[in-house]
């Protein structure tokens, strides 16, 4: 079994039953074969082959979709590029993958010329609208080594070993360069497999897609939906920033699942988004990536009584989640977080010690993560694939590997497991998995900066966390310059929402910059700036 055959059991089953629905647009189960096998055809006659790879600057659309399953059938791995990525990160991310193939929508076409030469992938020509159907019908731009011949019309069919890649994941990595997770068709495969099971997923379900594409949350939604042979409704990014136009989608589309990092959940509960017993049809809500906020919790949980609530936890490391902890009831302590549960099927989290021997129940240790959802590791890089896929010290000598998350964790008495936090300098924000050290080596890397360092700082509340940003310029550097300079280097979402310049960077005993001491300094600034609205806005007050 491959990742593509969910798909293509659905299409004999059930041709005409709806895959894919984005907008007005609806892609049968039928139509995504047919497009896919076309596509695949083409790829193959154009030279990709088994064990290639084939990067995509698609945004979320059905075509996109159809793209990954044309690369899987030519039997090479996707990999999904953010097309909102500064090219500067694009083109390192495309250098390291070193796709034979790039298929880019003509927006981000236009990016990719420029950066064309650098990538020895020069655009060589486009793909009619008519065989792979954008949203706006457009021809997507192939860049590739060579011409582009002519396509041929039959699928090659190629079928690799489930233990080969099926894609790339792009995550952020500490010291500045983002790194490749290799994730295989099993690894997606047995994910998918226990979550049907868990979840009941069937023929008349109507599933969000809610995550970027280049996110692992996605291949979830995708796979999961197409393997009961149900819809997916992919959820428009520019929804993403309207929580109400978010509630008028699920409630007009009539989804039975939801799936999203907590982020999303709390922006909507924010706004007030969700009427009592809203959303009718919806039988489950879940969310990974982040911790949901009890108190944002029990206010969904009260909103909604008759949907199932369950959080997922993992890393894409370890497809998807490894993890799983369905509320048995609305939380009566808003106070305690919610645990993230038990194993899913075929897995394993262990709590250990710096030994790698287990902690007691209780008390706190390094969670790691075994079984069928393990990466072989990160895209030809060996050490760092060393440093965090460990020999499973319960069986020394054999083939087992353990992944060390960096979470801090706990087990209960009932082999619970509670997430505790982070043991290093990777954050979340808004659901994105940010390595600070990323931002830090691009803010170093900007000229008259001499010393800098980023932390992050719980904003409290709806904001979550904070990207900090402390540094030692020359004269005249100033945020919106440092800002500016990043932008070209980074996505927006880790950009430093908050900034202080200073003469020297404090630093610790051992010489060290002192990052509790620096986060203090941060906190405090921002007690002052609430301060100094407070007294602001009592003042206008007062003059009324
Ligand atoms: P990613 O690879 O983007 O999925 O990020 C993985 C990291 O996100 C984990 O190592 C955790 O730090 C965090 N994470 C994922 N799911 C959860 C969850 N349900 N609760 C708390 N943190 C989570």
């Amino acid at each position: 079994m491959l990742l593509q055959d969910h798909a293509a059991r659905a299409a004999e089953a059930r041709g005409e039953a709806v895959a894919l629905a984005m907008g007005d647009e609806r892609l049968a189960y039928a139509e995504l074969e047919t497009l896919s096998d076309r596509l695949a055809a083409q790829l193959a006659d154009r030279g990709v082959a088994r064990g290639d790879r084939v990067g995509l600057l698609i945004p979320k659309r059905p075509s996109a979709i159809v793209a990954m399953h044309a690369v899987l059938k030519a039997g090479a791995a996707y990999v999904p590029l953010d097309a909102e990525s500064p090219p500067q990160r694009l083109a390192r991310i495309v250098s390291a993958a070193e796709p034979s193939m790039l298929l880019a929508v003509p927006e981000a076409a236009g990016r990719l010329e420029g950066l064309a030469g650098e990538l020895a992938l020069p655009p060589v020509g486009s793909v009619e609208a008519d065989r792979i159907v954008g949203a706006d019908g457009a021809p997507l731009g192939v860049f590739a080594r060579g011409d582009w011949d002519s396509p041929a019309a039959v699928a090659p069919g190629v079928r690799v070993d489930p233990s080969e890649p099926a894609h790339l994941l792009f995550t952020s990595g500490s010291t500045g360069a983002p790194k490749g997770v290799v994730i295989t068709h099993a690894m997606v495969l047995a994910f998918v497999d226990w979550a049907v099971r868990e979840f009941g997923t069937k023929p008349s379900d109507r599933i969000s897609g809610h995550p970027p594409l280049h996110f692992d949350l996605s291949t979830f939604d995708i796979y999961a939906t197409f393997a009961a042979g149900a819809e997916l409704h992919l959820v428009p990014p520019s929804l993403s920033v309207d929580p109400r136009a978010l509630a008028r989608f699920i409630r007009e589309r009539e989804l039975t699942q939801w799936f999203s990092v907590p982020s999303v959940l709390t922006y909507m509960a924010k706004f007030d988004a969700v009427e009592q017993d809203d959303f009718p049809a919806l039988e489950r809500l879940l969310w990974c990536g982040e911790v949901l906020p009890t108190p944002v919790l029990c206010h969904w949980m009260r909103k909604l009584p008759h949907v199932r609530f369950t959080n997922l936890y993992g890393p894409t490391e370890a497809t998807i989640a490894s993890s799983h902890h369905t509320l048995p009831s609305i939380p009566a302590d808003e106070t305690l977080p919610v645990p993230i549960g038990v194993a899913c099927d075929g897995e394993e989290l262990l709590v250990l010690d710096e030994r790698l021997a287990p902690v007691p129940p209780g008390e706190i240790g390094d969670l790691y993560i075994a079984g069928v959802g393990l990466s072989p590791g990160y895209w030809r890089d060996e050490e760092k694939t060393r440093a965090a896929f460990l020999p499973d010290p319960r069986t020394p000598g054999g083939e087992g590997r353990i992944y060390r998350t960096g979470d801090l964790a706990r087990v209960d008495d009932d082999g619970v497991v509670h997430f505790l936090g982070r043991a290093d300098s990777q954050i979340k924000s808004r659901g994105y998995r940010i390595e600070l050290g990323e931002i830090e080596s691009a803010l170093n890397a900007v000229a008259g900066v001499r010393e800098c360092a980023i932390v992050g700082v719980d904003a409290g509340g709806f904001e979550g966390t904070a990207i900090c940003a402390a540094y030692v310029g020359s004269d005249g550097l100033g945020p919106p310059q440092l800002r500016g300079a990043l932008a070209s280097a980074l996505p927006s979402y880790m950009l430093p929402a908050r900034w202080l310049a200073l003469d020297v960077l404090p630093k610790n005993q051992n010489g060290k910059i002192d990052r509790p001491a620096l986060r203090e300094r941060f906190v405090a600034q921002q007690a002052e700036q609430a301060a100094a609205r407070a007294a602001r806005a009592g003042g206008r007050e007062r003059s009324r």
